[in-house]
């Protein structure tokens, strides 16, 4: 009797184990829910130092992305192939290609139909950081969002090698892409539109940091929890409470 049980558990907690199609999906909602809230801070921090317009067009993109239904898809890596050509495709700006680039290096990376395993989430991110070199061709220190996401993935490895699992070795990438965003303000931007204020440009939180940071605490919450609800409850000022899906199409 209590064998199936426990058959149930274990074949539950390897589930866990590994990034699935449902947190992949937990991923982008949460993405997606994070973008709306923040959107006019994002607007705030490149109006002082771009355009005006990353959290504008970030919010645009995601709520695309929001709108696919994950179980239409066979596995996480369709599915965010097709999250990356959204952004492309609805994304305007710089940031645009570079996080579509960022996600279908991610997908191009997880093996179609298996699950990943933490070490091959780790690889997924190195490709969707490789790519996100390739196409801006940014470094450390340029004051982009490479400055938030090259330390996540850093600590990332970190916390698989010391064994950590994956919401855990994902909180670690949160909590260093946080650290890499705060640490732009300093920074002279050297790529992008910032790059066009020179010295002026120091002083303020690169917007495309801000926004990566956010993609990987994302990536944190629904590891942790991948059937949360995609949107906090202080996230909006209405409805009081609703079972409806909370990102409106
Ligand atoms: P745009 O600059 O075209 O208005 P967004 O405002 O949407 O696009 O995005 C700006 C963000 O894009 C910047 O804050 C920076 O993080 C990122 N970015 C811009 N150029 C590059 C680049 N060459 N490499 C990496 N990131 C870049
Ligand atoms: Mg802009």
């Amino acid at each position: 009797m209590g064998c199936p049980g426990g058959h149930a558990r274990a074949a539950l907690g390897l589930l866990m184990a590994g990034f699935t199609l449902a947190i992949a999906g937990a991923w982008m909602a949460q993405f997606a829910a994070a973008v709306h809230r923040d959107a006019a801070q994002l607007t705030e921090l490149d109006s002082a130092i771009g355009d005006a317009d990353h959290g504008s067009n970030l919010e645009r993109g995601m709520a695309a992305v929001a709108a696919l239904d994950p179980a239409d898809f066979d596995d996480a890596a369709g599915y965010l192939k097709t999250a990356g050509m959204t952004l492309v495709g609805t994304v305007g700006g710089a940031s645009g290609p570079l996080y579509g680039t960022l996600l279908l290096r991610f997908a191009g990376a997880l093996s179609a139909g298996g699950e990943a395993g933490v070490a091959d989430v780790g690889a997924a991110l190195r490709a969707g950081l490789g790519g996100v070199r390739d196409r801006g061709k940014a470094q450390a220190g340029d004051k982009t969002m490479v400055d938030a996401l090259e330390p996540a993935v850093a600590a990332y490895d970190e916390a698989v090698g010391g064994g950590a699992d994956l919401a855990d070795a994902l909180a670690a990438a949160a909590s260093a892409a946080a650290t890499g965003r705060d640490a732009t303000a300093p920074l002279v931007a050297r790529k992008g539109r910032a790059s066009y204020l020179g010295e002026r440009s120091a002083g303020h939180i690169d917007p495309g940091a801000a926004s990566t940071a956010m993609l990987i605490a994302a990536a944190a919450r629904a590891a942790s929890n991948p059937g949360i609800l995609p949107i906090a409850s202080d996230a909006r000022p209405s409805p009081p409470s609703s079972n409806a899906s909370p990102i409106d199409p």
